[in-house]
């Protein structure tokens, strides 16, 4: 398996590529700007499984996106598999104090960004390939007081899971979702509330945040053959929250 996972240096996208490397997968992993993570996570996954490479793009740019792929391509001499992960979320609020210029960072990110992520991988992926979109459980929850943006560009993604998965069943090509709940990485910090997980963990039914290896585990089925009748699906790993 050749999978590309956008936001793939960091948290779940991390995860995700190490656990794919140790299944023997070939991973290209894309990121927006931090550069020392991405070293760290091309040398993490290195120890793991066969030739990681990573590849700075962002996902709310179609060229960058386009060239993303290309080199991707390039590095693992084809495409079986896309991760669609990047996403952000931006300081807890309510809607009426969003300003226009953090939803459209998040709307074209989230959104614009997986369109564009998704676009590409239709168009280069081999027969029986699989895409997987990291949505949220933000998306049934609807995060009031928080982030109704960022939950809203996470009900697009299963809208996007359901009508891709119908428009490609034809070609082989499967699309599904994982809709992780309350995860422990560092995107709490950029919502204002590095503990976050540690906050709102107990208070779910299974009393504790999920670990990014947890979703990572549920990605990997969802690309695997195992799981090869298995489209249009919205996974939830979210400790019954
Ligand atoms: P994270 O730890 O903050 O990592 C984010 C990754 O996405 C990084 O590799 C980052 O690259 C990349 N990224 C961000 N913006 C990008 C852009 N514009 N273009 C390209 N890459 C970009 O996030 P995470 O918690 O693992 O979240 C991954 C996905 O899971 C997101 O879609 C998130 O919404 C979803 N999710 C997370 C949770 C949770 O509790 N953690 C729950 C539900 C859903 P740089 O390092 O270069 O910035």
């Amino acid at each position: 398996m050749k999978l590309l996972i956008t936001g793939g240096t960091r948290g779940i996208g991390l995860a995700t590529a190490v656990g794919a490397a140790r299944r023997g997968w070939e991973v290209a992993l894309g990121y927006r700007g931090n550069e020392d993570a991405a070293r760290l996570a091309v040398e993490q996954v290195a120890t793991e499984g066969p030739r990681p490479a990573a590849f700075g793009a962002d996902v709310g740019d179609a060229g960058q996106v386009a060239a993303l792929f290309d080199a991707a391509v390039a590095h693992l001499g084809g495409l079986d598999g896309v991760v669609v992960n990047a996403g952000i979320v931006a300081q807890a609020s309510t809607l009426a104090d969003m300003t226009p210029d953090r939803l459209d960072r998040v709307v074209r990110t989230n959104v614009t960004g997986a369109l564009y992520v998704a676009r590409e991988a239709v168009r280069r992926l081999q027969p029986g390939g699989a895409i997987v979109f990291v949505s949220s459980a933000a998306a049934r929850l609807g995060s009031p007081g928080e982030y109704v943006d960022y939950a809203a560009t996470k009900g697009a993604l299963d809208t996007l899971t359901v009508g891709l998965s119908k428009e490609l069943g034809p070609t082989g090509i499967r699309v599904n979702a994982v809709r992780p709940g309350v995860i422990e990485t560092d995107i709490h910090a950029d919502g204002g509330e590095p503990d976050r997980a540690a906050r709102v963990g107990p208070a779910t039914p299974m009393g504790r945040a999920g670990r990014p290896e947890e979703v990572a585990a549920a990605i990997l089925w969802l690309l695997s053959s195992e799981a090869s009748y298995v489209t249009g699906a919205h996974l939830d790993i979210a400790g019954g929250r």
